[in-house]
């Protein structure tokens, strides 16, 4: 990528690497999250720096450790010093609110003492909404541009917001404002309509210009996705395959349904099981013939919701495999852990199904992973229509309402069933898809939207006329388990 002239200032709540005393001495370790590992990789070969929270440590300390760890990078580190309240308390919490504001503030603050004209600010995700006004209010010149990466919601539920004002204003402090789907972007502008009567908008092809304050902001769609060809090559190797036989064998190559998910309430995991459930009670035939196999990734495990979701899920995989277990045959093998990369894959591979039921999700990457590792084009996506990731892939997968919990059932029941042929079909375009519009396609359409002078490259397009019905068609002499 090299759009720049100046370095990429990648601003993120968290760094790529965590700093914490462990037996008394300061370490560094990968950062869980997500996002800062997904950016990482997309960085690997831009120069420039990234800013973020370090870990529970003294900015000034976590120095040396982080200078350590940019020698393999090509991009340097920055902390902000936060004390240790402001991390946990920076979400989206009424009490936090002051908080929330002085974080923002450090993050410009440390920003701006760190950058030139010529150099491009990119910051992610809710944790910073403030920060582009606090940047201008420092007298920092620098371009900006912010990408979202979870939903935006409508004007209804936004407008409860008692700050809503200040965050609207605050994110037009932005030059360039990203959103994963459309939806999201006309939520953002509905919003905006409706709560900043003083602020004017108008289409330039596919961007909007928001004009508030005498600042003027491009605001665009840019659904983030996966470094397929990576995800795709590892998913092929002679290793991958194997394992993925070894998994196949190991449940007697039965019609495997796969679930990948944090454990987060966004998910829709109880309502998945329940709609697996449904499946069992309504075609006692397919018992014996498939294997559901969930795994779940232990998230946010201290704070109590999440400990209850845990619970509710542990129970419904419980009950239904007490309900449905035969000699031989058990329908859920819940796993409660973290995969390898290389595990992960195989049962990408292995899998004739990936079921992704979200109640809301800016995209769901696993969605876009598990169609890159499909290199037999064979597996079917039954996804969600709350995730971003429907719209790219609406025209492949069988979409859902994840509510609709018989409806889901049936999805599975045709997945079952679909002629091999159609499953190719399918596969084959949502590959396309993803191929086309990789990470790296996203971040450099980004940045060519923020340094053009005029309007934005095109967000990922999906094919036209290539819709396939998506309801179940009625019982037919292909409706059989393949
Ligand atoms: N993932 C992981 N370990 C696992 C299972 C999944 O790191 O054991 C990864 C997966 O590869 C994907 C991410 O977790 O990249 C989940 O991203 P997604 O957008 O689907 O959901 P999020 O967790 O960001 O809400």
């Amino acid at each position: 990528m090299k759009l720049l002239e100046g370095r990429l200032i990648n601003v993120s709540n968290r760094l790529p690497v965590e700093i914490k005393h462990r037996s008394g001495h300061l370490r560094q370790s990968a950062s869980a999250g997500g996002l800062a590992s997904a950016l990482d990789n997309i960085w690997r070969h831009q120069h420039g720096l990234w800013i973020g929270w370090a870990g529970p440590v003294d900015a000034e300390a976590a120095t040396p450790l982080l200078q350590k760890a940019a020698r393999g990078r090509p991009y340097s580190l920055r902390a902000v010093p936060l004390s240790s309240q402001e991390p946990s308390r920076c979400n989206f919490d009424p009490e936090y609110w002051e908080v929330y504001q002085r974080v923002n503030r450090k993050f410009a603050q440390t920003t701006a003492e760190n950058v030139t004209g010529k150099d491009f600010i990119w910051a992610h995700d809710y944790h910073l909404m403030l920060m582009g006004h606090y940047l201008r209010e420092t007298g920092c010149t620098t371009p900006t541009g912010f990408f979202l990466h979870i939903p935006f919601p409508g004007p209804d539920i936004f407008e409860k917001l008692p700050w809503r004002k200040n965050i609207l204003r605050c994110l037009l402090g932005y030059d360039l404002l990203g959103f994963q789907t459309d939806r999201d972007r006309f939520n953002f502008l509905s919003c905006v309509e409706r709560i900043l009567p003083g602020a004017s908008s108008e289409r330039q092809h596919v961007q909007h210009i928001v004009t508030c304050d005498n600042h003027k902001t491009k605001i665009a769609t840019f659904p983030i996705s996966i470094a397929f060809e990576e995800f795709a090559n590892h998913a092929a190797s002679h290793d991958v395959e194997a394992a993925a036989h070894q998994l196949r064998r190991e449940l007697s190559n039965n019609f495997m349904l796969l679930g990948v998910d944090r454990m987060d309430y966004t998910k829709g995991i109880p309502e998945r099981l329940k709609a697996f459930r449904i499946l069992l009670r309504r075609y006692p035939e397919i018992r014996h013939r498939i294997t559901f196999v969930l795994v779940v990734v232990p998230s946010r495990e201290d704070i109590k919701e999440y400990k209850a979701l845990r619970r509710e899920v542990e129970l419904l995989v419980s009950q239904i495999n007490g309900e449905f277990t035969d000699a031989g045959w058990v329908p859920i093998h819940y796993i409660h852990r973290n995969l390898t990369r290389k595990q992960l894959l195989s049962y990408y591979r292995a899998a004739d199904i990936g079921l992704i039921t979200s109640l809301k999700d800016g995209m769901n990457l696993v969605a876009k992973e598990f169609c890159a590792a499909q290199v037999d084009e064979q597996g079917v996506v039954i996804v969600s229509e709350f995730a971003g990731a429907a719209a790219e892939l609406r025209h492949g997968a069988l979409v859902v309402n994840p509510n609709d919990l018989a409806g889901v059932a049936e999805a599975i029941h045709r997945a079952c069933v679909m002629p091999v042929e159609e499953k190719r079909a399918r596969m084959k375009l949502l590959r396309d898809v993803v191929r086309t519009y990789n990470v790296q396609g996203w971040a450099e359409s980004f940045l060519e939207a923020a340094l053009s002078t005029d309007k934005v490259a095109p967000s990922a397009s999906t094919p036209e006329g290539t819709d396939f019905p998506l309801v179940a068609s009625s019982t037919g002499q292909d409706q059989r388990i393949a």
